[in-house]
C-alpha cells in the first residue's frame, strides 16, 4: 500500500469522525410527506421539528420534504403532536 493510499484514509476516517460524512448522502435522508388537505396549520409540528416545519408570513405550512436523517426523532414528534395525523414519514 502505497504512502499516498494511507494518507487519504486517514483523512477519510477524519471526515467521517468529525462531520459524519457528507451532508445529505452518508447521514441520510428521509422524505416527509404533509397531507395538505388535512394540515390545518396549527403548527405543533413546528414546535416539535423546527429545522423541517415552519409556517410562512401567511401563517401556512411549508416543510422539508427532504429532511436529514438525524432529524428523525423530532419529525416523529411531530407527527405524534399533530392533531390532523397529517405527517408521514416515507423512508
Ligand atoms: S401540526 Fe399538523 S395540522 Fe398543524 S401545521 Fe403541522 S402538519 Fe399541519
Amino acid at each position: 500500500m502505497a504512502a499516498h493510499d494511507v494518507c487519504c484514509q486517514a483523512l477519510w476516517y477524519f471526515f467521517y469522525q468529525t462531520v459524519g460524512g457528507l451532508p445529505g448522502i452518508e447521514r441520510g435522508i428521509m422524505r416527509v410527506n404533509v397531507d395538505m388537505g388535512s394540515c390545518q396549520h396549527y403548527g405543533q409540528c413546528v414546535f416539535a421539528a423546527p429545522e423541517v416545519f415552519d409556517l410562512d408570513g401567511d401563517g401556512k405550512l411549508q416543510y422539508r420534504v427532504d429532511a436529514a436523517e438525524d432529524q428523525r426523532a423530532a419529525v416523529e414528534a411531530a407527527a405524534d403532536a399533530c392533531p390532523m395525523q397529517a405527517i408521514t414519514i416515507v423512508d
